[in-house]
């Protein structure tokens, strides 16, 4: 709060709107951990037990803040039910994944984001806004949807691929280092993190104070494919996540129930007594002092989620997806 009234002090003395960020024209601190703590009280629209009753809309939007949306997949469009952010900046709009399903008759994300953009055009009086979608890693639950937004105009889509990937990033050394997006007024840092897949990234949101981890930390039974690069990612977020203020972690699922350690199996479309999203720092070191304990792959129960090494098979029908996509 103090932080974002003196910048916007700076702001009107020295008439540099470039000065200015996204914190400066809200009247809150949203990167607080107690505004960060409402998201454990928040329940998400979570399936039906017979989808063919269920009347919830194909995309639940909740407005975390003016500027920081959180989407969710209803889970009867697909179990997978993943979760994308979508993060305003003055210049730029974020989107991360595009969730699961590519009609966009039965999901309309692209349609979803327009709204988001005249909704805050009313309070900033941009109409137009460059959309930047990027992913958090290739696996189809977070890609699904791109076709709505290829050749649409103000569109930069970051193919799900390494080679798009590391080339818009400009990652000179991946895994290692960082790079910066830059949506105007508000910086993000995208944090190599392989293991859950080869491609996997982390953002982090200085406004909001969120770390966004995908699919390599989130409330759930976690697959990894790389066991050392996973570690290594892993050791990699909570020396992050010790040098910068992190208020929640936020993943792309939710597979975990209220109770310790209990998870909904795979194919779940019904969850009531889900999890909540957001994790913390805690769990992160939790995990990375479980990771450097064991000489090697191995199942890590924790009770707010699971981590899992990959066997054979499932490597195998990876692999053959890869091929195949
Ligand atoms: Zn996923
Ligand atoms: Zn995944």
């Amino acid at each position: 709060m103090k932080r974002a009234l003196l910048a916007g002090l700076l702001a009107i003395s020295t008439g540099l709107s470039s000065a200015q960020t996204i914190d400066s024209k809200d009247s809150a601190d949203y990167g607080s951990k107690n505004k960060a703590a409402q998201l454990q009280q928040k329940k998400w629209i979570h399936g039906s037990a017979d989808c063919k009753s269920n009347t919830d809309p194909a995309i639940e939007v909740f407005r975390y803040d003016p500027s920081s949306y959180i989407l969710r997949q209803n889970k009867c469009l697909s179990y997978e039910s993943p979760f994308i952010y979508v993060l305003f900046g003055y210049e730029k709009v974020l989107v991360l994944d595009t969730g699961a399903t590519e009609s966009e008759l039965d999901f309309p994300l692209y349609e979803t984001v327009q709204s988001l953009i005249v909704e805050q055009s009313e309070q900033d009086g941009k109409t137009e806004k460059e959309l930047l979608v990027i992913h958090s890693h290739s696996h189809s639950d977070h890609y699904s949807g791109d076709s709505q937004f290829e050749g649409k105009p103000n569109v930069t889509l970051v193919k799900p691929n390494s080679e798009a990937m590391v080339q818009y990033f400009a990652f000179s050394e991946w895994p290692n280092g960082t790079a910066n997006i830059e949506l105007g007024g508000r910086k993000l840092t995208t944090i190599p993190s392989p293991g859950h897949q080869e491609e996997a990234i982390t953002v982090y949101d200085p406004h909001t104070k969120w770390l966004l981890t995908g699919d390599t930390f989130y409330p759930g039974y976690i697959y990894v494919k790389d066991w050392a690069d996973y570690r290594a990612s892993i050791a990699r977020l909570v020396l992050f996540s010790n040098t910068h203020e992190v208020s929640a972690v936020l993943g792309s699922h939710i597979e975990m129930t209220n109770k310790a350690k209990e998870y909904y199996p795979i194919g779940t479309v019904y969850q009531p007594n889900e999890a909540p999203l957001a994790l913390l720092p805690e769990n992160l070191i939790a995990l990375n002092s479980e990771l450097t304990k064991l000489e090697g792959p191995e199942i890590v129960v924790l009770n707010e989620f699971i981590v899992a090494p990959m066997n054979f098979f499932q490597k195998m029908i990876s692999k053959i997806a890869g091929w195949i996509i």
